[in-house]
Parts: structure tokens; sequence; C-alpha cells
């Protein structure tokens, strides 16, 4: 079991743009959208459009087709392969959807590098896509849009962690949306913002909340250096760690200092 857990944010963190926008414009909705957000939540108007599209005749492929178009950098899907290779458990924590989410990632042909997609479910349903809420009745946080509070997610991610054996997480992410999961995560965690976006003006403002390091991203680059960065450290600190642990039961503590240096071994990441 890998001791690093990888949380993404989807929209602006792996695609570039918000999906849920970049389909509204794509179809040319773009002024009925902007004309409905003030009377409905997001999640419910989202589900709307998807009505009145099948009630245009637009097909569900149709929707598929601009999905595929949709714009991300070069380096972030080789940055995901590259940390799933480094033995990463990869997961999505989003407010998109889970028809979108899926769609996106396999004509990526990253899929599989995820073990799980914590989103708003999405689905076909006679013809038509729906999309729903993740939580269907009030999660109690303030600091959330009523459909998904992403700090939930965390606690319950967290909760799965055994105390021995306590895993990392980075978590990645743009919107306000990423704030409340970034004040769940403790010490040992990393917390990567975009900057010069929501979340990073939110931790900028109460860095002290924050209890994980944080390191910012701008670019897809910057994504994969930093994102690499960052698990190679925690992998050849759990190696230095492992070593220790073996050494000290056979040698004495000069020994195991000589130990250390001589024997982590620095860890390659694979191009
Ligand atoms: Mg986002
Ligand atoms: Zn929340």
């Amino acid at each position: 079991m890998s001791s690093i857990v990888v949380l993404f944010d989807f929209d602006k963190t792996i695609l570039d743009i918000d999906s849920d926008n970049w389909v509204v414009d794509e179809l040319g909705s773009t002024d009925l959208f902007n004309q409905l957000l003030p009377t409905m939540p997001w999640t419910s108007l989202m589900d709307k459009m998807m009505g009145e599209w099948h009630v245009q005749g637009k097909t569900i492929e149709d929707i598929i087709q601009v999905l595929t178009r949709a714009p991300i950098h070069p380096q972030i899907v080789p940055a995901i392969k590259a940390a799933h290779a480094l033995g990463c458990d990869l997961r999505i924590v989003s407010d998109a959807n889970t028809f979108f989410i899926e769609n996106v990632l396999k004509h990526l042909g990253i899929l599989e590098c995820f073990s799980e997609i914590n989103t708003n479910p999405g689905f076909v349903d006679e013809g038509r896509l729906r999309i729903l809420p993740y939580h269907k009745s009030f999660h109690g946080c303030t600091l959330c849009p009523p459909n998904m509070c992403k700090g939930k997610i965390i606690e319950r991610i967290q909760s799965t962690f055994t105390t021995e054996k306590r895993k990392t997480i980075i978590y990645l992410g743009d919107g306000a949306g990423d704030y409340c999961p970034s004040l769940k995560l403790v010490e040992g965690d990393y917390m990567m913002p975009r900057k010069d976006f929501p979340v990073w003006y939110l931790i900028c403002k109460n860095r002290h909340l924050v209890r994980s390091a944080v390191h910012e991203w701008t670019s897809g680059e910057d994504l994969e250096q930093i994102l690499l960065h960052l698990i190679n450290t925690v992998i050849s600190t759990g190696d230095m760690k492992k070593n220790v642990d073996n050494t000290s039961q056979l040698f004495d503590c000069k020994f195991e200092t000589t130990a250390l240096g001589a024997f982590a071994k620095p860890v390659v990441v694979p191009h």
C-alpha cells in the first residue's frame, strides 16, 4: 500500500479550464446559463442545462466530443503518470461530475491511474445526462457550496488511515472549494494551491490556519516538477526511516548514523 495519497481537483487543476463552463460555452448556451445562474445552485443549473440540450437534440456523443477538446497543459498527463509509476495512490476530489471526469480521463488515457473519483454523480438517463449533488442533505460546513464539502471528503479519507502507518496527503487545487480541505491537512502533508487563483488567496490571507506545508504552482510544468519533487522527498524520507528501523535492531546508534548516510537510495524519476 502506498504511503502517499495525491488528491487532485479537476477543473483548472488537471484541465486548464472549468469543464462545466467549457461545455456550456462550446454548446452555445453561455447567455442562458448566465441568466439562470442567480436563480438556482450551480449543480441544479448544470442538470437543467443537460435537459435543455436534450430538448435541442444535442446527444451524449456531442457532449463527449466537446469534453475531449478541453484544453490541458501538456505536462499534466506525464506528471500524473509519473506519480502513479512512483506508487502513489491518486484520487480525484472535484465539484464537476463523474460523467465529465471519467470521459476526460479515459480520453487522456489516465483513468486507470486513479483509485477513486469523489464528485457529483453524473449519468445518462433515457438519452439525457443527469447531474446530482454529491451530498444529498446539508453537510453542515459554512465554507462550502451546498452540494459538496471537500473537507468532509478529506476527513473520510483520513479516517481510513491507521495510526501506525500514517499516510502523507498531497492536495492540488485552485478554487475556493479547495480551501476547506486545505484546513483538514495536517503537519507532514502538502498543499499545492494554484498561484493567483481563489484557494491561493484564501491560504495567503489565513496562512496560520493551514498546518501542512504549502507549495504554490503556476503552470503544468511547475505542477509536474513540484509534485514529483515532493513525492520523491516523502519516499526518500520513508526509506531513511526504514533503514533506521532495520539497522537499529542490529547495530548501535553510532553505526546507525553511518548506515543512514550510506544506504539511503536516491529515487530516480521516470520521464
Ligand atoms: Mg478547480
Ligand atoms: Zn467544507
